[in-house]
């Protein structure tokens, strides 16, 4: 069974259309990654997974369960998005627990979980920091622990390592290879419009253009053999 599942889903913003048509799968465990230029329609495919809009037209699937008229705090799902900043006046370990706690989870359960994932992101010692005490790139961490701190059966990244200067980006590649590693039944869909991050960490690629999907296959396979012209040029731009 697959983890995601979207049948041709539409979204349309008034004359502009976002997204036309996309079908597209996703297996459990798999590192998917929607790679295109701006303006393409990646966020949107992700926030119509995230339940943060309502197709136009189509249905969403998450675990075989169509989730099209859920909203996003009934979908399970683990989401960092690029604006999703933390909550300034909230230490490190409530942010990362606050999902846990709308869930109405115990003290102990709560204390294990957060201890679990930020030590699985490697921010163990940072627990009673505030966001503004931390790097860029250390809150963009506590970001994707909190995500996880419900372990998602999926996790959603729009754009994680974008606002990230180039050598903190490489040890965030590293760390999220790490990170898929020991969440092997974790599905992750990776959004960037960067082909090297694509490269680096995804199974597949899911090539994007003007709201639709181009082309799609596994990372290497894509590279290689980029089955149109617009994904060889945009593959091969890397570098
Ligand atoms: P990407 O994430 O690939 O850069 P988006 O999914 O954000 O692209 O946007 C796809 C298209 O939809 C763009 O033309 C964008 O301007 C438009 N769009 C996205 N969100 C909105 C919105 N809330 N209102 C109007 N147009 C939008
Ligand atoms: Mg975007």
């Amino acid at each position: 069974m697959s983890a995601v599942r979207l049948e041709q889903v539409s979204v349309h913003f008034g004359r502009t259309v976002a997204l036309a048509g996309l079908d597209l799968e996703v297996a459990v465990g798999e590192t998917l990654a929607l790679l295109g230029p701006s303006g393409s329609g990646k966020s949107t495919a992700l926030k119509a997974i995230a339940g943060f809009l309502r197709p136009s037209g189509g249905r969403v699937f998450l675990g075989g369960e169509d989730v099209t008229d859920l909203p996003p705090h009934r979908r399970g799902l683990g989401v960092v998005v690029q604006s999703y900043a933390l909550f300034p006046h909230m230490r490190v370990f409530d942010n990362v627990a606050f999902g846990l706690r709308a869930r109405r989870a115990g003290r102990k359960e709560i204390e294990r979980r957060v201890t679990e994932v930020l030590e699985l992101v490697g921010m163990a010692g940072f627990r009673d920091r505030y966001p503004r005490e931390l790097s860029g790139g250390q809150q963009q961490r506590i970001a994707i622990a909190r995500a996880l701190a419900i372990r998602p059966p999926v996790l959603l990244l729009d754009e994680p390592l974008s606002a990230l200067d180039a050598a903190l980006r490489e040890d965030m590649i590293a760390e999220l290879l790490r990170l898929r590693a020991e969440l092997p039944d974790t599905a992750i869909i990776h959004v960037t419009h960067d082909q090297g991050e694509a490269l680096a960490l995804a199974d597949r690629i899911a090539v994007m253009r003007d709201a639709k999907l181009v082309d799609i296959g596994p990372a290497r396979e894509l590279y290689q053999r980029p089955p149109s012209a617009f994904t060889a040029s945009f593959l091969g731009s890397a570098n």
